[in-house]
């Protein structure tokens, strides 16, 4: 498989040992989660971000496939929209919303997934799956069938139409579980016999390393903002945006990190609460409940890696109720046109609780990461409207 130049093999997020890049599941000695590793000292911190190639793919130096081998409809250059109205209701210096709805299946999820998608391609080995709330399913049809690679989603009964129609749509397979992520994630290795190429978060070691890419974006429309607020799922989101704000320092291309803000609902809040435990590991957070079906994540695969991501930087973690997330995502949509789903809503309330509280003050710049399109689920949308009679 051919690699970027900096590009410097996988590493094991738990025991440190290397391997190469075609180790494409987890550690085989402790299980943990693979890393791509680079050498900086390769990247022309200049030129960065400058290769002449679609979406995020600009900044292949520090991906690890060349843009010219990778399945891409330009993911990524996404927008850093300006919310005046928003943030004169919270007091704050600047809001905007970086708005991951805008990419090419309506999610951050499309970064990580053409570059895990560019290692499906050359491992040739059929089928690929994965379990996924929504979003990742859709994702993922769309990418292998770009690259003509046969696919598995396997989602809960309870995800969205709009995602189950799109993977259908996209030509990859579907299996609807009964219950819960939970069960769908078990189900995976229950139903299909054959071997095959997991597209799983933090199984594939590709997906939170294409998620970088959103602050390498953020970082060259905004500099390094004070706060960055963004919802916590299975961690990908997270880890990509600490490690690229990172990857910036240690480019010499930054000069410091932003405060990072991780935001869950009340009802599922594993990787808020091990963060207020300043505990090294995420526990599974029994009986999740919450309408937002991308955070009803109880056991995060990314959870510890999230945890020793955020050990870098200046974090803290806020809780919102549904009711909060769903009125913060209609405020946005009523008031600053952008179409936020429930999970975006989830990072605007956590602003909301961080400028109530005084932790974010009237010269913060704040950004909050919106990671899809309210288009999805405009059902759960509509329904908190419903529920104040409207
Ligand atoms: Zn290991």
């Amino acid at each position: 498989m051919k690699t970027t130049e900096a590009f410097d093999g996988l590493a094991c997020t738990g025991c440190g040992e290397s391997y190469d890049a075609d180790e494409h599941g987890r550690c085989p000695d402790c299980d943990a989660p693979l890393t791509p590793m680079y050498d900086y000292a390769a990247v022309d911190a200049d030129a960065f971000g400058n290769a002449d190639a679609p979406g995020h793919w600009r900044f292949e130096s520090l991906l690890p496939f060349p843009a010219a081998d990778a399945p891409t409809a330009s993911e990524g250059d996404t927008p850093l929209v300006e919310t005046e109205r928003l943030a004169d209701e919270l007091g704050v210096g600047s809001l905007r919303v970086k708005d991951e709805g805008r990419n090419p299946t309506g999610t951050f999820i499309d970064r990580g997934m053409s570059v895990a998608v560019a290692a499906a391609a050359a491992a040739d080995v059929e089928p690929v799956a994965l379990a996924a709330a929504g979003n990742a399913g859709q994702s993922a049809a769309a990418y292998t069938g770009r690259v003509d690679l046969r696919s598995y989603a396997f989602v809960p009964s309870r995800t969205a139409f709009s995602n189950k129609a799109m993977v259908n749509v996209h030509g990859g397979e579907m299996r609807v579980v009964g219950g819960r992520y939970a069960d769908a994630a078990a189900a995976v290795d229950d139903q299909l016999e054959a071997d095959y190429y997991s597209l799983q978060e933090f199984t594939t070691p590709y997906r939170h390393d294409g998620a970088k890419t959103v602050s390498y974006e953020l970082f060259e429309d905004a500099g390094v903002p004070d706060a960055v607020v963004l919802p916590a799922s299975t961690g990908e989101l997270v880890v990509g945006v600490v490690r690229g704000f990172r990857d910036l320092v240690a480019l010499g291309v930054a000069d410091e990190l932003p405060a990072v803000y991780v935001a869950q609902t009340e009802g599922c809040a594993p990787i808020a609460a091990a963060l207020r435990r300043d505990a090294d590991a995420v526990e599974r957070w029994s009986n999740p409940d919450t309408i937002i079906g991308e955070l009803e994540i109880d056991a995060p695969a990314g959870g510890d890696v999230a945890l020793d991501a955020l050990r870098d930087v200046d974090a803290a973690a806020v809780t919102v109720s549904d009711s909060d997330a769903l009125e913060s995502a209609v405020t946005a949509a009523q008031t600053s046109v952008l179409e936020v789903g429930g999970a975006g809503g989830v990072a605007l309330a956590a602003a909301w609780t961080l400028a109530d509280e005084g932790d974010l003050d009237g010269d913060d710049d704040v950004v909050v990461v919106n990671p899809d399109d309210g288009v999805k689920t405009p059902d759960v949308l509509r329904s908190h409207l419903m529920g104040k009679g409207i």
